[in-house]
């Protein structure tokens, strides 16, 4: 069976042939479909499912030099593998000149047309895999050019707003009781309260402090943070459900993080259920994330916040991670609770997921290791 299963168009009029490369394929675990001509291959849309086309080059109602700039353009990410007669390689040649990966000599054989087919999928998995890596090193450099801006300019906002609410504050505290001033001063400390929020949180973000490691309990954390949202719970008609039935929640992380981490997700699934909803929150340990990664069973701790709430559209859904990404009103989101959260679960040597659906909900789930490795983080603590 194949590892890297494609999914793949036959393009081809003859009913025998189409039939026969449609078994060779399906029966290796490929995933098939077909077209009969020209006409039935302009008429299609979703092309961003294939990753090859195999193409007759003389088709009842055109050629394959005259399908393939149409195809360059809708599918870009398909490989074309181009069928052509016996003895014309003229046509192989032109077939290649406007953009075929590939040909093919007909009568084909099955284990030439399965080792070009595999070829092409091993392609496209390397190709998928370094682009994937390409976002995360972009998305990391992202992360540390805004971070150091941040922390700056946090910086330089923090000390001049200092002065501002220190004065403001003398000036109420000068004021008789029925000035009718006071409203003014007051609103205006309101709003300082808010910069100073925000300041803090961008300061929070910007920070690099290693975990402090101590030994900690989710469940009891959960509890405690899920405490600090009672009232906004109640007000919200939210059922909250937790799940820590598996055997402990104990694993090795920096307290004040990890809280951090569970009122980021806590906040936005709340947030996301203004009519109501339930709130679960499961705790459990796992394996090994992936096949082949070093570690031994049960050596994560997931931590899944779920709520069915309004979800996240799937163009979002790739960017929410992201600092200053928000979807939220002015003054009520900063975009930076789950670019915090992320860094907090990374410097754990964990990762962060999301999965959602819009109108059903959505999910968080955090792996953390149970044992971290972090330089230098276990002694941190006693080197201060
Ligand atoms: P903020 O909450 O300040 O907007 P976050 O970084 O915490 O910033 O979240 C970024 C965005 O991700 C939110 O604005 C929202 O669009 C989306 N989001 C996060 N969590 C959820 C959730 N549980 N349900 C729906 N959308 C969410
Ligand atoms: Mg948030």
């Amino acid at each position: 069976m194949e590892h890297n299963p494609l999914h793949l168009l036959i393009v081809e009029d003859d009913a025998d042939t189409r039939a026969n490369l449609r078994d060779i394929l399906t029966l290796n675990g490929h995933s098939v479909e077909t077209a009969t001509g020209m006409a039935d291959v302009l008429s299609r849309t979703a092309w961003s499912t294939f990753g090859a086309v195999i193409l007759d080059r003389k088709l009842p109602d055109g050629t394959a030099e005259e399908l393939l700039p149409h195809l360059r353009q809708v599918a870009p990410e398909a490989a074309v593998i181009v069928v052509t007669g016996f003895g014309d390689l003229d046509g192989a040649i032109a077939a290649i000149r406007h953009g075929a990966a590939d040909y093919l000599l007909k009568p084909i054989s099955p284990d030439l047309l399965l080792s070009r087919v595999t070829r092409i999928a091993e392609h496209r998995r390397l190709a998928l895999e370094k682009s994937e890596l390409e976002h995360q090193v972009r998305q990391a450099e992202k992360l540390a050019a805004v971070g150091q801006l941040t922390a700056g300019l946090a910086h330089e906002i923090g000390t001049p707003l200092n002065v501002i609410s220190g004065r403001a504050e003398m000036l109420l505290e000068r004021m008789a009781a029925d000035d009718p001033s006071r409203g003014d001063i007051e609103r205006i400390l309101v709003q300082i309260e808010r910069i100073t929020k925000l300041v803090t949180q961008m300061l929070n973000f910007a920070r690099t402090r290693p975990p402090e490691i101590r030994p900690i309990g989710l469940l009891p954390l959960v509890q405690e943070v899920l405490a600090l949202f009672e009232h906004q719970v109640r007000s919200h008609h939210i059922a909250v459900q937790v799940d820590g039935s598996g055997p402990v929640s104990t694993i090795r992380a920096d307290p004040d993080q990890m809280q951090q981490l569970l009122f980021n997700l806590l906040h936005n699934a709340i947030d996301a259920m203004p009519d109501g909803g339930t709130l679960t929150i499961r705790i459990d340990r796992t394996g090994p994330r992936q096949e082949g990664e070093d570690a031994t069973d049960g050596c994560y701790m997931r931590l899944e916040i779920a709520d069915t709430g309004v979800g996240i559209a799937p163009e979002h859904l790739t960017r929410v991670f992201e600092p200053f990404f928000t979807t939220k009103a002015v003054g009520k989101g900063t975009g930076l609770g789950l670019a915090v959260s992320h860094r907090i679960v990374q410097n754990h040597g964990g990762r962060i997921e999301v999965k959602s659906e819009v109108g059903e909900g959505t999910v968080f789930s955090a792996y953390l290791p149970i044992e971290p490795e972090v330089d230098g983080a276990a002694e941190s603590g006693r080197d201060e």
